[in-house]
């Protein structure tokens, strides 16, 4: 579904962030990226995404060139990208927010039944539809990006550390929710820090380290290495 072959990502003309990257997602797959602070991991979901233009190297969707192609074009060939932060409307509701979501769809009625589905999964936006989103918990605010992703109907949502912030309980929440959007049918790449949960619900994984992927393999091979072990799994 999606290739990523050897990009090279810079900011500036110094800071090589992402050096031969090269990556794969399968149509159904859950992929999680892991490694430290600074890796590159915010870097790839950027460059997928249209955010960032690679110096050199290609990325494929569904057999179609995208490297550098406008942010806006690659959102309506069905990639939604929930940034770290979160980056909601803080100003508009929570309704608001779901609808922006849609914005691109002029099927209203499918757009309907999209929100319907939404509130089904996050029970606590529906609750909180009128309030004000800046007013919402971090966790609810969470529930809030990944539900307006989901109103744009993606085939591959990419999720940038969905769990930050957030207490233990809303963190297996949080993976729940994406094992079931999973299910039904959405292709998944996560970054993470919560490396232990997020190689729990995952298909394959990759390490990066310091702009460069150093293992890769399904997740149960990368949750046995004893350098992630020692790296990211607390041993
Ligand atoms: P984290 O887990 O801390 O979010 P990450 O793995 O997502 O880290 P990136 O945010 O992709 O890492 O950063 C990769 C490298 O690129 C880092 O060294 C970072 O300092 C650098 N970098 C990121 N954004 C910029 C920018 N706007 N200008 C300059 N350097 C940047």
């Amino acid at each position: 579904m999606l290739k990523i072959n050897q990009i090279n990502v810079y900011y500036g003309a110094s800071i090589h962030a992402l050096k031969e990257i090269s990556l794969e997602v399968k149509q159904g797959e859950i992929v999680t990226m892991i490694g430290a602070n600074g890796a590159g991991k915010t870097s790839i979901l950027k460059s997928i995404s249209g955010l960032l233009v690679p110096k050199s190297g290609t990325i494929t969707f569904e057999s179609q060139n995208i490297t550098g192609i406008p942010a806006k074009d690659i959102v309506k060939k069905g990639i939604c990208h929930v940034p770290e932060g979160r980056r909601i409307f803080a100003n508009m509701t929570v309704l608001e927010n779901l609808e922006l979501g849609a914005f691109l769809d002029s099927d209203k009625a499918a757009v309907k039944q999209r929100m319907k589905t939404v509130f089904e999964r996050f029970p606590r936006l529906f609750e909180r539809k009128n309030q004000s989103s800046g007013t919402l918990s971090g966790g609810e605010q969470q529930m809030l990006a990944m539900g307006r992703a989901l109103m744009g109907k993606p085939r591959l949502l990419l999720l940038d550390e969905p769990s930050m912030g957030l207490a233990p309980i809303l963190v297996q929440e949080i993976f729940n929710i994406i094992k079931e959007i999973n299910d039904q049918g959405t292709t998944v790449l996560v970054v993470e820090q919560n490396a232990h949960q997020a190689l729990s619900i995952a298909h394959r994984a990759y390490v990066l380290e310091t702009g460069r992927i150093v293992l890769s393999g399904t997740a149960d091979e990368v949750a046995s290495s004893e350098d992630v072990k020692k790296a990211y799994l607390g041993g």
